[in-house]
């Protein structure tokens, strides 16, 4: 049987692995971003500013949903925003932030991405909106974003960069670089031209063909 702490230990490895792949699968650099899963008394957070390939698991912060924590290290400067969306989004099992180059150049012009190619619908809808600016670290930024994940698991955050939720860290990690992805097609696809924009039906079909893609028998990935 697993003791308490080896099993907090292995899913901070988790953690740390996750913010590593972000990085070498280039949706992050340096020592931004931030990644979280959670856990029965809270969630599990990397600590503020620290290189990833230098952590080990007992850095990693446990922070309850009331956003005390009784750890050493001080926990993301974003603890806010992960707080919020495990207390708003019951289907969040882990939420991933990054600095992504593309993702970040549309949140500086505070550009939502509309329907401009069907695989928008991997965030939750026709969209991926970008949030209002907001002082990194803060209350008002974690409340924009909540406004702007309405409905979604995805956004941008305006003049920073972008921030998803999913089932589990690898999920969220998956979901992480396809909203990178889209965003590099959106930026290459509106220097070259003027994109055309899905209709409202023609992504409720994509929805509709989404509930059903995927699902291969005695496979949960
Ligand atoms: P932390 O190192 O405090 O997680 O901050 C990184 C970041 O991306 C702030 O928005
Ligand atoms: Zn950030």
């Amino acid at each position: 049987m697993t003791s308490g702490s080896s099993r907090r230990d292995s899913l901070s490895q988790q953690v740390i692995d996750t913010c590593i792949a972000m990085n070498t699968q280039g949706i992050n650099q340096g020592n931004a971003g931030n990644v979280s899963l959670r856990v029965e008394d809270g969630f599990l957070i990397t600590p503020s500013g620290l290189a990833y390939d230098r952590l080990q698991p007992a850095d990693i912060v446990l922070v309850g949903l009331d956003g005390t924590s009784q750890d050493r290290l001080q926990p993301s400067s974003e603890w806010r925003m992960h707080r919020d969306i495990y207390a708003n989004r019951a289907e969040a099992g882990a939420v991933l932030h990054a600095h992504s180059t593309f993702a970040t150049t549309l949140s500086c012009l505070r550009l939502d991405i509309p329907a401009f190619h069907y695989m928008i619908a991997v965030a939750g809808g026709s969209d991926i909106r970008c949030a209002d600016y907001a002082l990194f670290g803060t209350q008002e930024l974690s409340d924009n974003m909540l406004a702007a994940l309405r409905d979604r698991r995805a956004c941008l955050l305006g003049t920073h960069g972008m921030i998803c939720f999913h089932d589990n860290l690898d999920k969220a990690l998956w979901l992480g670089v396809e909203v990178e992805t889209l965003a590099k097609q959106y930026w290459h696809a509106r220097l070259a031209g003027d994109p055309v924009i899905l209709g409202d039906s023609q992504m409720q079909a994509v929805m509709a063909r989404f509930a059903g893609y995927g699902k291969q028998p005695d496979r949960d990935d």
